[in-house]
């Protein structure tokens, strides 16, 4: 099988690393790509969010399967453009990708469907966002309604902060505050039938010990050694077919990568959030725990035949990824310095780019590059990320000392 992948991320290198040895894979090309992925993939100079461009692209190379990374090309429309091709596509459609793309639509679909989610409410101006954070005990929870690359939510007890926050996005979701643990969760799935991946933690804020800003994802973590036993049954049972179904019966089938975002809460697991695609930095550590090869499951999601596949094999152990990011990340993120070490094995990159004039690695982006590793246990995984972290050189960059520290402890707990 031929393979397009979009995108150019630290998500995209690791979805390349296992497209690349699914030897049902014959080509794999990418675009943009970056300098990781151009190890394993032929790297195309096209646009990944141009439904026109990349429908052409992926004609031109002979595609079998497209696999879309980020969000912005599903809200694009570039899925519908290929699909249009007659070529299969591993990525919703646009009128799908708003369970993403909009807040307000995803709350719909849940009430819709029953899923426990946090009580909300959509707000786009100042007298509704006063009324709708006076329901609310502190810490405020407020949501740009749209895309904003994971950067687009705040949560604080400062009132006159969350009334700011609301202020610069125009439209936003108010919702409840929900305490407990989080959980990303993947789930591949053609429409009807739905995979499970292994359940993984990801850290939003940029400081140790959950301060500073929130950021894209500052490492990752899978499994999850205190998650409880019947977690993934119960999210199946209650958010993943409820979801699916209804989006079937609003027209609009979900196929891809339904990403649930959830908090273990006191009353059980409640939805923080739907994405359309696979997280990033999670889908590295999953990814590198997944034995079954990539490529033929997302063939199998993008042309509905999940039924037939094969049940899942995972590695054994416990996988962990720390991501270092730039000087100033988030607010102002510094590049074009150059790194060190960034080949070895174990480095996933995300933000880096070749100097033209002597083929250099440098700095390109916010969140740089990952230490990733796998182990026997949460420990060793951790602590072998943490080698790779510490094998990378680059000026002023910076990572959390944290990643996976309070799950290899045991002092993670549910709330009762
Ligand atoms: P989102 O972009 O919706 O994933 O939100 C980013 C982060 O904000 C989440 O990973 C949570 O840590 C936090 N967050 C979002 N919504 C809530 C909520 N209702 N209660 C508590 N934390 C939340």
């Amino acid at each position: 099988m031929r393979v397009l992948l979009l995108g150019g991320g630290g998500r995209e290198h690791a979805l390349a690393l296992r497209l690349a040895d699914d030897p049902s894979v014959e080509a794999l090309f990418a675009a943009p790509g970056n300098p990781g992925i151009a190890a394993v993939a032929e790297l195309r100079a096209v646009d990944p969010v141009d439904p026109v461009a990349v429908a052409g692209l992926a004609v031109e190379v002979g595609a079998d399967l497209v696999v879309i990374g980020p969000e912005a090309p599903l809200v694009a429309g570039v899925a519908d453009a290929v699909r249009a091709k007659g070529i299969a596509v591993f990525g919703p459609s646009a009128e799908a990708a708003r369970l993403e793309g909009s807040k307000t639509f995803a709350k719909e679909v849940m009430t819709a469907a029953g899923v426990p989610t946090a009580r909300a409410y959509t707000c786009s101006d100042e007298a509704s966002t006063a009324a709708a954070l006076d329901r609310f005990d502190p810490p405020y929870v407020v949501k740009n309604d749209g895309l904003a690359a994971g950067k687009g939510v705040v949560v604080t007890d400062d009132r006159a902060a969350a009334e700011a926050h609301a202020r610069e996005c125009g439209r936003v979701v108010i919702e409840e505050y929900l305490a407990g643990p989080e959980v990303s969760l993947f789930v591949v799935t053609d429409g009807e039938t739905a995979v499970p991946l292994l359940p993984a933690q990801d850290f939003k804020r940029v400081g140790d010990g959950d301060s500073g800003p929130n950021t894209g994802g500052m490492g990752a973590y899978a499994p999850l050694p205190w998650a409880p036993a019947d977690l993934v049954d119960e999210v199946m049972r209650d958010v993943v077919h409820p979801t699916l179904a209804e989006l079937r019966h609003r027209g609009t089938p979900f196929s891809g990568l339904l990403y649930v975002g959830l908090a273990i809460t006191a009353d059980g697991p409640r939805v923080i959030e739907f994405n359309a695609r696979f997280g990033d930095p999670e889908t590295q550590v999953v990814l590198a725990l997944l034995e079954t090869p990539l490529g033929g499951l997302l063939h199998a999601a993008a042309t509905g035949s999940l039924a037939d596949h094969p049940p899942l094999r995972w590695r054994t152990g416990a996988a962990v990824t720390v991501v270092v990011a730039a000087e100033g990340y988030p607010a102002g993120p510094r590049t074009g310095d150059v790194i060190t070490g960034g080949e070895q094995p174990g480095v996933i990159h995300a933000g880096t780019a070749r100097r033209a004039a002597d083929g250099a690695l440098l700095s390109a982006g916010g969140r740089v590059l990952c230490g990733t590793a796998t182990g026997p246990d949460l420990a060793a995984a951790r602590d072998a990320a943490y080698q790779v972290v510490r094998g990378v050189t680059l000026s002023g960059s910076h990572y959390r000392r944290d990643i996976a520290a309070a799950a290899v402890d045991g002092r993670i707990s549910l709330p009762v």
